[in-house]
């Protein structure tokens, strides 16, 4: 297996596929890890909420980190490690923009949302929130087979048209040994 850094547009690209990451908050040296559905434009990861403990810390330390994968095999993945800083989109007037943005998404993906949007049962309404996460930096790896991989490939595959990834590692030798 060989693993390699993806380059900032791969990353970009990545983030922008992305519909769940793990968003991780801390307070207190104690660590907090959930799932969120995330939207991708311009520079900000937009999300949104209900009142509760993520959204309590991050009003206390704004400082967040996003991870994102995809998952193919153990020999064959990709994962992204976002880090930025959480900013609460409230109903005001300097916030339309941003707000406006964030309705685009639940516009796009309207299922995301209700269970933010109905209260649970025997709990009082919670008022939904939007937020987006300023990327200040991320890091992206990919895994792909190595060549000794390709010997597990069985004989009978060999006359076979050869997959991408195959091809890609093939030239790849290819190119270092020339
Ligand atoms: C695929 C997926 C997508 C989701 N997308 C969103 C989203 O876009 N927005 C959103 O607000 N929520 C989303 N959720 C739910 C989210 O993961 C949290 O469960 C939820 O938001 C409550 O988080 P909270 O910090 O407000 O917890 P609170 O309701 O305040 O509860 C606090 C305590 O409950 C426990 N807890 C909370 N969440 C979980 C959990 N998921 N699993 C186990 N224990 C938990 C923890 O021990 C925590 O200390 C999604 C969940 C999944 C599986």
């Amino acid at each position: 297996m060989l693993i390699e850094e993806m380059k900032h547009h791969e990353c970009s690209a990545m983030l922008a596929r992305a519909t769940v990451a793990r968003l991780a908050c801390a307070v207190d040296n104690q660590p907090y890890v959930v799932p969120i559905h995330i939207d991708f434009a311009d520079g900000f990861v937009y999300s949104f909420s209900t009142m509760g403990q993520k959204i309590q810390w991050m009003r206390l330390n704004p400082l967040v980190c996003l991870e994102i994968e995809e998952f193919t095999s153990p020999k064959q993945w990709a994962t992204l490690v976002v880090f930025g800083q959480y900013e609460e989109l409230p109903d005001k007037p300097e916030y339309t923009y941003p707000r406006s943005m964030a309705e685009r998404l639940f516009q796009r993906h309207p299922m995301w949302w209700e269970p933010a949007s109905v209260p649970l049962a025997g709990h009082p309404h919670r008022s939904p929130i939007l937020f987006r996460i300023v990327v200040a930096r991320m890091s992206g790896r990919r895994a792909e087979p190595d060549v000794s991989d390709v010997r597990e490939i069985p004989t009978s595959a060999s006359n076979q048209r050869r997959p991408r990834w195959l091809e890609r590692t093939l030239s790849r030798l290819l190119r270092r040994q020339s």
